[in-house]
């Protein structure tokens, strides 16, 4: 098969759109759809200038999504003093797992001179993702504790680093699966949040009395396996194992589900997370300043939360491990 713009051997062919490309017009349309993504999200600030740049800090695992991330944002900002970028690597403490990837971060943040931290779970939270999935004394799947231990590690570092973004790497499949299992769910607050969290805009979200460094999510338009190609052949440092004990069965049977339905139907991804993305404009405006939103903070460790203690910190006293300290 020729690539529809030059003519040239293609490397793939995205059903959704019809196109056929070779290596060059492929790689050059990823990146163009990341620089898209980041100019409609209006992700730089008008205020930001080379005097004072705003920090993206970026949550980089090594694996394919969040390496394709930084080496894009290097590509796309490493000239432009109005933005810094710092990558920041959570290891759960998973043996023979995280260790592994952390070696792709540093490979490619040496080579892109881009900063690298690193947090653990065992310094946050005194606890490693081991011992948590053996004990599990919640009878919880391993990513249910994981999920809500990361969220608050990314966020509490990306504040106390004094961030101005904190940018992941969800795709459109991730971000199509997330959609499905709040329509699901039928929790409308669900599909609420997300968007203030990171769907939206910047000029559309409700950032300013937000608690947290605000989100972004710059890979959403692109496929899962766009972006693994797009890693494999810019010839980039990706971790690929998976981790012993991913778990997420839910999210797997509908990840099954939309493999189908874009087989039969493609461009579904996309048509869903059109609709649900305005769905989810008119749920966060509906519930912005209602008794729902989260009015208190966490007894102990000060996180929003309509509860006297967080997620985070039941969980972390859950595991045995080390509570975060008590606000005073
Ligand atoms: Fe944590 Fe689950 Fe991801 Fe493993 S797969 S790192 S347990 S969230």
């Amino acid at each position: 098969m020729e690539c529809d713009k030059c003519g040239e051997s293609a490397v793939m062919h995205a059903a959704y759109s019809g196109l056929h490309l070779c290596e060059e017009h492929f790689c050059r349309s990823v990146d163009s759809r990341v620089r898209k993504r980041i100019r409609e999200d209006a992700l730089l600030s008008e205020d930001a200038t080379p005097e004072d740049p705003e920090t993206w800090l970026i949550g980089l695992s090594g694996g394919k999504d969040s390496v394709v991330l930084t080496h894009v944002l290097d590509d796309v900002f490493a000239r432009d003093p109005r933005v810094e970028l710092v990558a920041l690597t959570i290891h759960e403490g998973i043996e023979g797992y995280r260790d592994a990837s952390l070696d792709a971060c540093l490979e490619l943040t040496d080579d892109l001179e881009i900063d690298h931290e690193v947090v653990s779970y065992a310094d946050e939270y005194g606890l490693e993702m081991d011992d948590v999935a053996e004990d599990d004394p919640l009878n919880m799947a391993p990513c249910a504790y994981c999920g809500v231990f990361r969220r608050d590690a990314l966020s509490q570092y990306a504040e106390e680093y004094g961030a101005d973004k904190l940018l992941t790497g969800h795709n459109l499949d991730d971000e199509a699966q997330t959609a499905m299992m709040n329509l699901l769910s039928g929790d409308i607050q669900q599909v609420a949040k997300h968007f203030d969290a990171s769907l939206g805009s910047f000029e559309e979200r409700e950032i300013d009395d937000d608690p947290f460094v605000p989100r972004a999510k710059p890979l959403r338009d692109l496929p899962e396996k766009e972006v693994a190609l797009y890693a494999h052949l810019r010839d980039l440092p990706t971790h690929m194992a998976e981790c012993p004990h991913a778990s997420e069965a839910y999210r797997g049977e509908i990840q099954e589900h939309l493999h189908a339905l874009e087989d039969d139907h493609p461009g579904t991804r996309h048509s869903i997370m059109s609709g649900y993305e305005e769905l989810a404009k008119l749920a966060a405006e509906a519930y912005r300043g209602s008794d729902d939103e989260a009015q208190g903070s966490c007894e102990r460790c000060g996180a929003p939360t309509n509860n006297d203690v967080c997620r985070k910190c039941e969980l972390v006293e859950a595991v045995g491990g080390e509570q975060a300290e008590t606000v005073e």
